[in-house]
């Protein structure tokens, strides 16, 4: 067990069970933090929190082997992102997907209770087939069946409330589909997880990459300012938001506005757009003023993971410790479900009608 940061939960058992997580497709960013990390470590108080590191969810979109073998660095580092942020492994249980096969076994009996073309009809299937430049016919079983999998990993925690971006929310109604499906069909057991969406629209990503402005902060686009970024870097970056003529007539969807609201607050950033309109404020100045304000956010961030990097092997233990402690909670969950579908008393029954035939035949079984 990690001594420095213990891993095991200790908190009250009473407090509602919250599931959350992300793919591990790369480092998190500060659209991660300000859209869904800084709430993790609010709801940390009062709730009693599973944190999925989604690696079959990344199989999904990325099957090949090299994508494969970039999991390891991508699953350390988004639990050494969300350790450095705040979020206490004595309180949350952090888990790897794949290590708790229990989940695979939900997933496909959950499976017979969602009829396909309920599935065909979540759009953001569909935008994720495209960001992976998977024609609609190449959509596979996998990815057509991530909702499926995703109310496997929340039933399996028993968790009710699942905080995740609007992308997301018909995911959850899925789950809560599977849920309420499963307690009619074969009696009462899980209950019916609720999304708990981050209602503020998603920061935009800096000028890089291939997208321009605009776009989303995403992992996957070249356009984010990563929380390991040293402070050199993120000002670089920040110092590519533009404030240009299209801006100039909306100043309230400007990306550099934007990120103004996003770590000065709501008065300052309004200022800061009409100063930009104006041409009173410089983008320049802008530019300082959000850095600053980036700045005080990430420095504590950043010390935090230079000591837990100190502490060399601490998350893959953090990560073992919460998946196993995952692996009871799903096993015992599946047990449930056996037991409530029939299937644990029909191979029970089999079991028993077995050793009776051996004990009558006089020779063990
Ligand atoms: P990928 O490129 O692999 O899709 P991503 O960077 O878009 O990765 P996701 O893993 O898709 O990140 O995002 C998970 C969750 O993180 C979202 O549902 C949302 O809650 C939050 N999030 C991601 N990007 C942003 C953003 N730019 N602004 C606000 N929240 C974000
Ligand atoms: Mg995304």
């Amino acid at each position: 067990m990690a001594t420095a940061t213990p891993s095991s939960p200790t908190e009250s058992r009473a407090q509602p069970r919250l599931l959350t997580g992300d793919r591990p497709t790369g480092p998190l960013h500060l659209g991660h933090l300000v859209g869904s990390l800084e709430n993790r470590v609010a709801l940390q108080h009062d709730h009693e929190c599973f944190i999925i590191v989604a690696d079959l969810h990344t199989l999904t979109t990325r099957p090949r082997r090299d994508q494969i073998e970039a999991l390891p660095g991508f699953v350390r580092s988004i639990v050494l992102d969300q350790l450095a942020v705040g979020i206490d492994p004595q309180r949350a249980t952090f888990y790897l997907q794949s290590g708790v096969p229990a989940v695979y076994d939900l997933a496909i009996l959950l499976q017979m209770l969602v009829p396909k073309t309920r599935l065909e009809q979540i759009g953001s299937l569909r935008s994720m087939a495209r960001a992976a430049a998977l024609p609609d016919d190449a959509m596979t079983m996998g990815l057509l069946g991530y909702p499926v999998l995703q109310a496997a990993d929340i039933l399996m925690a028993r968790a009710s409330v699942v905080p995740v971006g609007a992308d997301n929310e018909e995911h959850i109604a899925i789950a809560r589909e599977c849920a309420s499906v499963f307690n009619e069909l074969y009696g009462e057991l899980f209950p019916l997880p609720q999304a708990r969406t981050t209602r503020s629209s998603a920061l935009p990503g800096v000028e890089l990459g291939p997208v321009g402005s605009g776009a989303k902060m995403s992992k996957s686009l070249g356009n984010a300012v990563y929380l390991d970024d040293d402070a050199a870097t993120v000002a670089s970056k920040i110092r590519t938001l533009g404030f240009d003529d299209v801006d100039r007539r909306n100043e309230h969807d400007a990306a550099i506005v934007s990120f103004a609201r996003a770590f000065l607050g709501d008065d300052e950033a309004a200022g800061l757009g009409r100063g930009l309109r104006s041409g009173s404020t410089s983008v320049a100045a802008a530019h300082d003023a959000i850095i600053a304000a980036v700045e005080t956010r990430l420095a504590p961030i950043r010390a935090r993971r230079r000591e837990l990097e100190a502490q060399t092997g601490l998350v893959d233990e953090i990560l073992v410790d919460g998946t196993i402690r995952a692996r009871e909670v799903a096993n015992g969950t599946l047990a449930r479900v056996r037991e409530t579908m029939g299937l644990e008393p029909l191979w029970s029954g089999l079991v028993a009608a077995t050793e009776a035939r051996a004990k009558a035949r006089r020779k063990p079984y």
